[in-house]
């Protein structure tokens, strides 16, 4: 294990210039939110805790791309537990191809089927047969 040093506190100089960064940053972006409200209402919309770098073009298409496959990820996730919910099973209950729930995508397809992740499996959607 290696010890590094701890950073250095930054100085008066570098935190002002830091807050005048910012600072400019923001009025800048106050007036595009000014001039043109749905700005102002789409950055409502971001949870900050869900950033993990600057708010910039890059950082906003990473935030998209994990945030829709969050969307996604959910989508499936909701659609085998109503699935499931219909059929009157429990948590984990298998599929008519006999796999468990949780082997099936967790990813919509295109045409709103769950197929089944086990390889050499030919499950296209999960389906669960009825109590
Ligand atoms: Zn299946
Ligand atoms: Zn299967």
């Amino acid at each position: 294990m290696t010890s590094g040093c701890p950073a250095p506190a930054p100085t008066y100089a570098q935190q002002q210039m830091r807050a005048g960064t910012i600072a400019a940053g923001l009025r800048h972006l106050l007036h595009y939110i000014q001039s043109e409200p749905a700005v102002g209402q789409a950055l409502a919309l971001i949870d900050t805790d869900d950033l993990r770098g600057p708010l910039d073009g890059a950082g906003l298409q990473l935030l998209l791309h994990e945030i829709e496959a969050e969307h996604d990820r959910c989508a499936a996730l909701a659609e085998r537990d109503a699935r499931r919910q219909e059929a009157g099973h429990l948590d984990g209950a298998a599929c008519t191809c006999g796999h468990s729930d949780t082997l099936h995508t967790r990813h919509m397809t295109e045409d709103d089927r769950l197929p089944c992740h086990r390889p050499g499996c030919r499950c296209h959607d999960l389906i669960f047969e009825l109590r």
